[in-house]
C-alpha cells in the first residue's frame, strides 16, 4: 500500500512516499519559499537528488508539482498518482478533541479549523494541504495525525495553569504539548528495546532539536510535557526562550523598545534561546565549536550550560512525578548527535540511578538505536533516532488498510 505523508507549512511542503507496511521510503522532498518568487523543490529518490527551481505561487501549484514529480518517468517512483492509496497529514493542533489520528471527514476538518485560533501559523496551512490533496487525489482517504494528540492523556493537575478556571473554560488556555508524534514513536521503540509491553513502561523522553521538548510517560501514556499552551514553553531552544516568569512580559512592555506586544512575541520566539544567549547562533554544532575556541566563560558555553541545566531540572521534575523510570530517551538533532550535551545533562545523577557509559555515549554508530547506560544503571539511557514521518505513515496505514 502506497502512503503519501504531507507536512504543509505556511510557505513550504515536506513530503515522503512510503511503501507500507515496512515503512520503505520510496521518495521524499521539500518544496520551499512558496509564493516568494524563488521557489525550489528538492526531490529525492533513493540516493538521487533533483533540484527544480521555478515560481510556485501557491500550495495548489506546489502539490501538483510534487505529484507530477512522483509519477514522472525520469524522477518518479510511480506509474500514476492513482497508485497512492492514502495520505497522512501532519496537523499541529487537535485541541482537546483528538487523542488519536483521525480519518479526515467534514467533522475533523471543522475541528482543525476551530483550532486555527490556537495555532495560527500552523493549522491554516495544514488545512490548505488537506483541501488541495483532496482535490488532487479524489476518493483517496486522508488521515490527520496531530502533534498534540499524544499529550491528551495528561491529568488535569498537569495541564491546567494556576489561572482563574474561567480562563480555561472561556479561552481554552491550558497545556497542550507538542512533538507528540516523536514522543509517541520513541515510546513505542523504547518499549521494544526494553522488552516490555508499551503499557508497562515509564519513560522520560527528550526531543532535543531546534525546537525541544520533554515528556514524562507513565505506562506508555504521556502524563506531563514541557511545552505548554504553545511550543514556546519549557526548555531553552534554538531561538525560543522556554519558560520564564510571566511578569517579565508586562515589565518589558512598559519599556519603549518593547511597547508593542508583537515585538516581545518575536523576541521570545526568534531571538532568544541558544541564539539570544550566545549572541552567535542557534545551532548546537556551531556553539560547540565556538565554545571550544572561546573557553569556559564564553557566551556560547553559557548558552550550552543553560540548555543542559534546564533539561536536568526537567529530568528531576519528571523523576519525582514518575517515581520509577525505566529509561531516559534522547532523540532529535541534538539528542541523537551530541554526546557532549547528553553527558552534561546526565552528569552527577548516579545517586538517582542514572549512569552512562562515557565510551559508548561517544562512540556508538551514528543513526542507530543504542543503550548508552552503564550495566549497573537502574534506569537505562537510550538514544533513539526519531521518525515522525514514519510514525505518521504507520498511523495512516493502520486507519486505512
Ligand atoms: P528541527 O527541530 O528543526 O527538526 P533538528 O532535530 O534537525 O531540528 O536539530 C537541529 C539541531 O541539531 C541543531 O542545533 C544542530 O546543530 C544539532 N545537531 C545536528 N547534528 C549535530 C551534531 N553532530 N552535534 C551537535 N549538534 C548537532
Amino acid at each position: 500500500m502506497i502512503v503519501l505523508i504531507v507536512n504543509c507549512g505556511s510557505s513550504s511542503i515536506k513530503y515522503q512516499l512510503y511503501d507500507m507496511p515496512g515503512r520503505k521510503v520510496l521518495a521524499k522532498g521539500l518544496l520551499e519559499r512558496i509564493g516568494e518568487g524563488a521557489s525550489a523543490l528538492t526531490h529525492r529518490r533513493g540516493e538521487e537528488k533533483f533540484e527544480i527551481a521555478r515560481p510556485i505561487p501557491d500550495h495548489k501549484t506546489g502539490l501538483s508539482l510534487i505529484l507530477s514529480c512522483l509519477a514522472d518517468p525520469g524522477r518518479g517512483v510511480l506509474k500514476n498518482v492513482r497508485e497512492i492509496s492514502a495520505v497522512g497529514h501532519r496537523v499541529v493542533h487537535g485541541g482537546e478533541r483528538y487523542s488519536n489520528a483521525m480519518r479526515i471527514d467534514q467533522d475533523v476538518i471543522g475541528c482543525i479549523g476551530d483550532c486555527c485560533d490556537l495555532a495560527p501559523l500552523h493549522n491554516p496551512p495544514n488545512l490548505v494541504g488537506i483541501q488541495e490533496c483532496t482535490l488532487a487525489l479524489p476518493g483517496v482517504p486522508m488521515v490527520a495525525v496531530f502533534d498534540t494528540a499524544f499529550h491528551q492523556t495528561l491529568p488535569r493537575e498537569a495541564y491546567l495553569y494556576g489561572l482563574p478556571y474561567e480562563i480555561y473554560e472561556r479561552y481554552r488556555i491550558r497545556k497542550y504539548g507538542f512533538h507528540g508524534t516523536s514522543h509517541a514513536y520513541v515510546t513505542n521503540r523504547a518499549a521494544k528495546l526494553l522488552g516490555k509491553p508499551e503499557a508497562e513502561v515509564n519513560l522520560i523522553t527528550c526531543h532535543l532539536g531546534n525546537g525541544s521538548s520533554m515528556a514524562a510517560v507513565r505506562n506508555g501514556k504521556s502524563v506531563d510535557t514541557s511545552m505548554g499552551f504553545t511550543p514556546l514553553a519549557g526548555l531553552v531552544m534554538g531561538t525560543r526562550s522556554g519558560d520564564l516568569d510571566p511578569a517579565i512580559i508586562p515589565y518589558l512592555n512598559s519599556k519603549q523598545e518593547y511597547s508593542r506586544v508583537a515585538d516581545i512575541d518575536r523576541m521570545l520566539n526568534k531571538k532568544s534561546g541558544l541564539l539570544g544567549i550566545s549572541g552567535i547562533s542557534n545551532d548546537m554544532r556551531t556553539l560547540g565549536d565556538e565554545a571550544a575556541k572561546a573557553g569556559a566563560s564564553s557566551r556560547p558555553q553559557l548558552a550550552i550550560n543553560i540548555f543542559c541545566y534546564r533539561i536536568k531540572a526537567f529530568l528531576g521534575q519528571y523523576m519525582a512525578i514518575l517515581g520509577r523510570v525505566d529509561a531516559v530517551c534522547f532523540m532529535g538533532g541534538i539528542g541523537e548527535n551530541s554526546a557532549a550535551v547528553r553527558e552534561q545533562c546526565l552528569a552527577g545523577l548516579e545517586n538517582f540511578g542514572i549512569a552512562i557509559d562515557l565510551q559508548k555515549n561517544r562512540n556508538f554508530p551514528r543513526g542507530e538505536e543504542c543503550d548508552i547506560s552503564e550495566a549497573a544503571s537502574r534506569t537505562r539511557v537510550l538514544v533513539i533516532p526519531t521518525d515522525e514521518e514514519g510514525w505518521i505513515a504507520e498511523e495512516t496505514y493502520k486507519l486505512c488498510k
